[in-house]
């Protein structure tokens, strides 16, 4: 199949699902289980049974398209946005399994394929992400998630009542991999010229807020000597926390939040708190940078005589992918001729939901300067073509066809 004809084809799709959530500004809102989202699941639907795919819908909703009844290797993604967000996101790896379907009937290769999109991938109607592939691989329990509500009051259990969906679904079957192709949401590879990125795993984050306690005195009568200045120690922390991220292998510490009190121009600030994001590829290097961060902690409140302590705000488990799918979605790359490199994904996916039930592997294509979730977020529809065409040349390499 020539490549201006899968283009061609992967345009048409992307134009199906372009007016869906359309906003004034150029961008959409398609919530997870919203009648927006059903409308993404309709066009995926009616185009798979014209590339003829048999369709299953589970019961959380998600969609599946396959050519076959028995195990099958699995391209998913979602079909859900944040609000105001773009049109590549999720959407971008539903329609490579598209593509690779395609691929596979137009060259008459026999793939057993299933494409999967994936519901509520988004955290932002309910605060909770990969609600559909969350709930049928198991690792969300209905029961948890049923009262939480989206912003109109709706809770998910409701939505899910009046859709018809059951918050305890059958656990997923068949898989015999599982493939997901998704913009980087990053500049990594835009900034090296790359094509493709083989993720080797799913950061996952510690989070801290980290109290500093001084005391709040006369700015001007108080000497430089005998101040206990939050803020200033704040200030020596934050510096600490981003040269823990730096030195750390495969990780990034980031401060997001800082409130000062009593944030006034005249009085030196007595209490500072931070909001602290620890990422890693890792759990030991998570393990070491909490460590680091208390050594810093004690360092900087002993040297400035404040008091800091910190209190947990979450902890995630970083997710290793398959090492065995990486080096075959690598070695398709090569032959392809498409440049790429290893990478972790430093977002959440729809992926971390399968490294305990299947092999599973991903691969990134670049997005422009890297933005995301934003109605600016933009890929080349040749790289998500390049993208399919690296899953379907290491599913023909695992199917010996
Ligand atoms: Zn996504």
């Amino acid at each position: 199949m020539s490549n201006s004809t899968l283009e061609q084809y992967c345009s048409h799709l992307f134009e199906l699902f372009q007016p869906v959530g359309a906003l004034e500004n150029g961008g959409v809102t398609r919530l997870g289980y919203s009648d927006v989202e059903d409308e993404m699941h309709r066009i995926f639907q009616s185009e798979a049974r014209a590339l003829g795919l048999s369709i299953q819908v589970d019961e959380a909703g998600n969609c599946f398209a396959s050519n076959t009844e028995g195990d099958a290797y699995l391209i998913g993604s979602h079909l859900d946005s944040v609000v105001e967000g773009g049109r590549y996101d999720g959407v971008a790896g539903v329609i490579a399994g598209l593509l690779t379907a395609r691929l596979a009937r137009e060259e008459g290769v026999k793939l057993p394929l299933r494409i999967a999109a994936w519901r509520c991938e988004e955290s932002s109607r309910f605060g909770c992400a990969t609600i559909g592939s969350g709930l049928v691989t198991g690792h969300l329990n209905g029961a948890d998630i049923a009262g939480l509500k989206d912003k109109e009051g709706r809770s998910v259990q409701e939505v899910f009542q009046a859709k018809g969906f059951s918050l305890h679904p059958a656990r997923i079957q068949h898989v015999k991999q599982y493939l997901e192709l998704h913009i980087e949401q990053g500049k990594v590879l835009e900034s090296k010229q790359l094509t493709a990125g083989i993720v080797t795993g799913i950061v996952a984050p510690h989070r801290w807020m980290v109290r500093i306690e001084g005391m709040a005195e006369h700015s001007g009568a108080t000497p430089m000597d005998l101040r206990e200045d939050a803020l200033a120690a704040a200030s020596e922390l934050i510096l600490a926390i981003e040269d823990i991220g730096r030195r750390e292998e495969d990780s990034v510490a980031t401060v997001g939040i800082i409130h000062n009190e009593p944030n006034v121009m005249n009085v030196i600030p007595g209490v500072t708190e931070i909001g602290v994001d620890l990422r890693s590829l890792k759990q030991e290097h998570l393990e070491h940078m909490d460590e680091l961060l208390e050594e810093a902690m004690k360092r900087i409140s002993e040297e400035r005589h404040v008091t800091i302590t910190r209190t947990l705000r979450s902890k995630g488990t970083p997710v290793q992918l398959d090492k065995t799918v990486e080096d075959g979605l690598m070695a398709a790359a090569e032959k392809l001729g498409i440049p790429a490199q290893y990478m972790p994904s430093g977002a959440g996916h729809d992926a971390m939901e399968f490294p305990d039930l299947c092999p599973t592997g991903m691969v990134f294509i670049p997005c422009e300067k890297g933005i995301s979730h934003n109605r600016l977020e933009k890929a080349s529809l040749a790289d998500v073509c390049k993208g399919a065409e690296v899953l379907y040349t290491y599913l023909k390499g695992e199917e010996k066809c």
